[in-house]
């Protein structure tokens, strides 16, 4: 039997009895927003949804627009988590994760890339000029230079010395909303309605070297589908990756759910799986083809940027599930 809107509610109230909601709500989460929409992780968003807004205040493209404003953040050097100046992996390589998804179904990834600043170009050139979906590390550099982009050390002063300083002690615990989890993932609806996104990362911080978390991969840190919506992912990678979490949320949405709820029922399926769950972070952001919102993480401290046809970019804070934090 198909799960229509009023049983999925009803089963999705009674999963929800028992979690102690916190943070603030955004009212403007429960209301359609005015197209153009964007929406981005983290403070860092602001000002990749100022590049966004560029292109669809000018009637651009959705896809043109989250690659636009994801590169900003890949190339401020000054970001820790994402691009040029990401934190190295333990042996000091700085490796990139990167994904893209267009309203056709279309998408393009690179992982374990290495010496190139905007992984997300590279994605969007996987999509359009391979057959293709996803490059890693050599053959996705190679690919790269091919196709033009630079070679450059992305291993800045500031993120070696602090690599250094970590390697006297080497130990390895993702800290939850630390700058060592915090990529950008973007979602965009233009003036036609249309719905893209991107997703890019250097990963967890002094990773394993050649981990690839969740961002380049389609349906975890990213997807889209244009009849239904789109969601990304931050976070510990692995926690997303475990129950396919992007993809998961657009699936609620299909079968009834809004972006808001669609977000809370992931994430308590993650803290369900999880043993540790106190201990992680996981920001899922969502939006349906109404122009609905979502976001929502498992512990305090997630927020993104959002700029719509009515509202200008402000930063949101997230509604949390978890009270108890470690
Ligand atoms: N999700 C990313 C990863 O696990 C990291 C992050 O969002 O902070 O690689």
């Amino acid at each position: 039997m198909s799960l229509n809107r009023k049983n999925f509610l009803r089963t999705f109230g009674a999963a929800f009895g028992s979690v102690a909601l916190g943070g603030i709500p955004s009212a403007r989460s429960s209301e359609p927003q005015k197209k153009p929409i964007v929406l981005s992780t983290w403070e860092h968003g602001l000002d990749a949804n100022d590049a966004a807004w560029k292109v669809l205040s000018n009637n651009g493209k959705a896809l043109d627009a989250v690659e636009a404003g994801v590169r900003v953040t890949e190339s401020d050097p000054e970001n820790r988590s994402v691009g040029l100046g990401g934190n190295p992996d333990r042996d000091g390589n700085v490796t990139l994760d990167a994904c893209i998804m267009d309203h056709t179904g279309n998408c393009g990834s690179v992982a374990f890339l290495q010496h190139i600043e905007n992984p997300i170009s590279v994605a969007r050139k996987v999509m359009e000029e391979t057959p293709h979906v996803m490059l890693v590390g050599e053959g996705a550099l190679q690919f790269a230079e091919e196709q033009g982009f630079e070679r450059k050390n992305l291993l800045t002063p500031g993120a070696e010395k602090a690599w250094k300083k970590w390697l006297k002690k080497s130990e390895y615990k993702p800290v939850i909303n630390v700058e060592n989890h915090d990529t950008i993932g973007m979602l965009a609806m233009d003036e036609e309605g249309n719905i893209s996104g991107a997703c890019t990362t250097s990963g967890a911080a002094y990773k394993l070297h050649g981990r690839v978390g969740d961002s380049p991969i389609i349906g975890a840190g990213l997807f889209v589908d244009n009849e239904v919506g789109g969601a990304c992912a931050t976070g510990l990678g692995e926690a997303v990756i475990r129950v396919s979490g992007s993809a998961m949320v657009v699936e609620q949405i299909r079968h009834g759910a809004t972006p808001q709820e669609a977000c809370e029922l992931v994430l308590q399926r993650i803290i369900n799986n999880e043993k540790n769950p106190e201990e992680l972070q996981v920001g899922l952001l969502a939006i349906d083809k109404a122009g609905n919102v979502g976001a929502a993480s498992i512990h305090k401290g997630f927020n993104f940027a959002l700029h719509t046809g009515d509202t200008p970019n402000e930063l949101v804070d997230a509604k949390y599930l978890l009270k108890k934090q470690k």
